[in-house]
């Protein structure tokens, strides 16, 4: 103990093979946490564990692949009741006295229903489609459903159709803001959702300038803190969506550190430079639905209602009828994000504590909009866990109209999950705002990889809905008869609204 510390060991351990390495020192230059350097008394590349965060970076551009990070093989003194990673954030806090802080979604060992449903698939008499040879329609519009036919005084129809997304595919981009991830991030998304024909959202950051030209393509978001937020914003993208809350910190606001507040940052938020952005947990004029509804109505009002509003909330306890009470504010979209969701910065006892998993909140919400009758007021989107093709094709099954992914579109650009994004040192140039860092993302790469990942997922999607015998999103949505679970409790699957496998329709 030193200074009143405890001497914490370090997490990973760096292995370089000697007999490989040429000191060319690759790693030195790459690592923004200068866990590499150059011994020059010994003659070669030595590392310090204490700082790695084991992200890979190194590992990746090793040219002779002299390197691996393991984790660390001391342990604590642990026992089944006190395991090591209780016992470090224990010595971690008595350290420093502060809130553990924490990126990405929670690590913690919670089930993932989308693991325990299983897909059906056409046999004998329902025969499947090849999606190669037939049609198949990815289109999805989300927006109020329901346009009753109505005539004017003169007898005529007047029209009542109202504002629509429209997506080549069920997908889009988690809301992840400028200040959070870098220029070169958004520019990959940006210009990856032009190509897709689906859209990106800005998060709380504000609309960088030079992404204005994509407005077609992203959805603008309001959060309580109103950064970046003015009538060229809000008109700016094809929605715009009023963020409640977030899957990884239900019932907190937002936290962007000062560190990553720069010029074009704090331009883009109308903040000034290197001053922590924190937007309150609440919106202060928000308390009810109906106070919710004012919102809605104003950002309609400000938008001449040719765009529509989106309510995004975590999924929490109570989430059924929340989401009843926001299909009548007046909003044309729900977004959901479930407790798996990631984020830039969490207090890491919120992130892996608070919410409940995305799976039982879609059933629990879609089963509730219908039974009030209101289920085509609104379209429901969800994130927080969206791994796979075959997640996406069982959550539009489950009820969804779409899915926002996060997560999975960091990784696509590079991310290493090393849930260090709010020291500002991401090596990948995805989580920073250091201009060195930054353009190690080149966003033509960027876009392609999203792009690619998209095509692929599509792809996968369209392959699974052939083999049910489904040839549109449409007909798929909320077609649970295509779900069995396997593994679950009935209460389980009384919620999810679903049967078990083996059980016949
Ligand atoms: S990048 Fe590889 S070869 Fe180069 S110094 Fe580091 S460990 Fe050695
Ligand atoms: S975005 Fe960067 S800092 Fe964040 S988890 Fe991924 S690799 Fe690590």
């Amino acid at each position: 103990m030193e200074n009143g510390q405890i001497y914490l060991h370090p997490e990973y351990e760096v292995i370089r093979d000697y007999d490989k390495c040429i000191s060319c020192k690759v790693c030195v230059r790459q690592c923004a946490n200068e866990t590499h350097y150059y011994d020059e008394e010994l003659g070669k590349v030595c590392a310090d564990d204490a700082s790695c965060v084991n992200c890979h970076r190194c590992v990746s551009l090793c040219p002779v692949r002299a390197l691996k990070i393991r984790e660390s093989e001391h342990q604590f003194r642990e026992n089944s009741n006190w395991p090591g990673r209780k016992i470090r954030e224990v010595y971690l806090q008595a350290n420093t006295g502060g809130v553990m802080l924490g990126s990405m979604g929670t690590p913690n060992d919670y089930p993932t229903y989308w693991d325990k449903i299983l897909l059906n698939a056409s046999q004998v008499t329902n025969p499947s489609i090849d999606p190669l040879r037939e049609p198949m329609e990815t289109k999805t519009f989300l927006g109020k459903k329901n346009m009753p036919l109505v005539r004017g005084a003169n007898g005529k129809l007047v029209p009542s159709k109202t504002p629509q997304i429209e997506l080549d595919v069920p997908i889009m981009f988690s809301a992840l803001s400028y200040g959070s991830i870098s220029y070169n991030a958004h520019a990959s998304l940006a210009r990856a959702d032009a190509e897709l024909g689906i859209c990106y959202n800005t998060g709380e950051g504000g609309l960088h300038e030079d992404f204005y030209k994509y407005g077609p393509n992203t959805i603008v978001q309001v959060a309580s803190g109103r950064f970046g937020v003015s009538p060229g914003y809000l008109s700016a993208g094809a929605a715009v969506e009023i963020k409640m809350g977030q899957g990884a910190k239900p019932g907190i606001g937002g936290h962007l550190p000062g560190i990553k507040v720069g010029e074009d940052v704090a331009r883009t938020r109308m903040i000034p430079v290197g001053s922590d952005a924190i937007s309150p947990a609440p919106h202060h004029d928000i308390y009810s639905i109906e106070d919710l509804r004012q919102l809605v109505y104003s950002l309609k009002e400000a938008t001449a209602y040719t765009k529509p509003i989106i309510v995004k909330i975590s999924a929490v306890h109570n989430v059924a009828a929340i989401a009843s009470g926001i299909a009548r504010s007046g909003a044309d979209i729900i977004a959901i994000d479930g407790f798996k969701g990631g984020t830039g910065a969490a207090p890491s006892r919120i992130r892996d504590n608070v919410g409940i998993p995305i799976e039982v909140a879609l059933g629990a919400v879609d089963q509730r909009l219908r039974e009030e009758g209101i289920r085509d007021e609104v379209s429901v989107v969800i994130g927080g866990s969206i791994h796979s093709s075959t997640d996406v094709v069982k959550a539009i099954a489950l009820g969804a109209d779409a899915v926002y992914i996060g997560t999975a579109a960091l990784l696509s650009l590079g991310c290493h999950l090393c849930r260090s994004c709010h020291k500002n040192l991401c090596n990948w140039g995805i989580a920073t705002q250091k201009p060195e860092l930054v353009k190690r993302l080149n966003p033509d790469y960027g876009a392609q990889r999203l792009t690619n990942l998209v095509h692929a997922w599509k792809h996968e999607i369209m392959e699974v809905m052939g083999g049910m015998g489904i040839n549109s999103i449409e007909a798929l949505r909320g077609n649970r008869l295509m779900l069995r679970g396997v593994g679950l409790s009935e209460k389980e699957l009384e919620i999810l609204g679903i049967k078990y496998a083996g059980e016949s329709l």
